[in-house]
């Protein structure tokens, strides 16, 4: 049976027998597998402390062909989310849970792995979780083909790069078009409005890692994208993922003592 030792980013557990785990986690370079941690749930277990979703651990698996589950022999950890501070922890679950509905079982998927680990290293410098959820969200639609690879416009191809006049649209059928190629009124086409600064953001995530984002993108850019993504995604997944009532919930309740 081959032992393998790999990067990987913990996507979520659940209880099995007694005092076992199963841990679904996706590796750096064989794609998303789901062990047994055995004894997990165990108090002095090795495993205490590196299974919350988003974990990026060091681990060590024994794989057999016929087998579903592999067996992990240890998850060292590497870097917790819970050492980022305020809400961040909720949304390290549901970047968790994302990457786990988008990562199909055993497909090798670097840019995914790479992407997850780079906004847990954002989160513990401490850039604001809401940024980094529309950032992770651009890039996994854009993985998926659901956003155009350049953010210009399919017509003209304008970059919408600091042009106030620049208001586009993502059409259904998946191009950005700037306002002055959008043929006729506007409302005839079918498509989701853009601010410049929503166009700024996507252009500024395609070619910037996660940690050069500062606190300067605007809360009415943010709740905008919020929308839009939340629109592709639910389609793309054909239903909402669940910790997006967590994070609804965690908004509607004011942070009073
Ligand atoms: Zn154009």
């Amino acid at each position: 049976m081959p032992l393998y030792t790999a990067d990987a980013l913990v996507l979520r557990t659940y209880k099995l027998a007694e005092a076992d785990r199963i841990v679904v986690f996706l590796t750096s370079d064989r794609g998303k597998k789901r062990g047994v941690a055995k004894s997990a749930r165990r108090p002095r277990s090795r495993f205490v402390g590196s299974l919350e979703p988003l974990t990026h651990v060091r681990v060590a698996y024994f794989e057999k062909e016929t087998r579903e589950l592999v067996s992990l022999n240890y998850a060292e950890l590497v870097r917790s989310p819970l050492a980022a501070t305020g809400d961040a922890i909720v949304y390290a679950s549901y970047f968790a849970e994302l990457i786990d509905e988008w990562a199909p079982a055993d497909d090798p998927n670097e840019t995914l792995y790479r992407l997850g680990t780079s906004v847990l290293e954002a989160m513990a410098e401490g850039i604001r979780a809401e940024v980094l959820a529309r950032y992770f969200e651009y890039w996994l639609l854009r993985l998926q083909g659901v956003y155009p690879p350049h953010v210009v416009c399919h017509r003209c191809g304008d970059g919408f790069t600091g042009r106030s006049d620049a208001g586009a649209w993502l059409a259904s059928d998946g191009v950005l078009t700037c306002a002055r190629c959008a043929e006729g009124p506007l409302e005839r086409y079918a498509g989701t409005p853009l601010s410049p600064g929503a166009l700024a953001f996507l252009s500024a995530a395609r070619q910037r890692g996660p940690r050069e984002f500062g606190a300067s993108v605007a809360g009415a850019v943010l709740l905008e994208l919020e929308t839009l993504h939340r629109v592709l995604m639910t389609r793309h997944l054909e239903r909402e993922v669940k910790s997006l009532r967590v994070l609804r919930e965690m908004r509607r309740v004011p942070h009073a003592h």
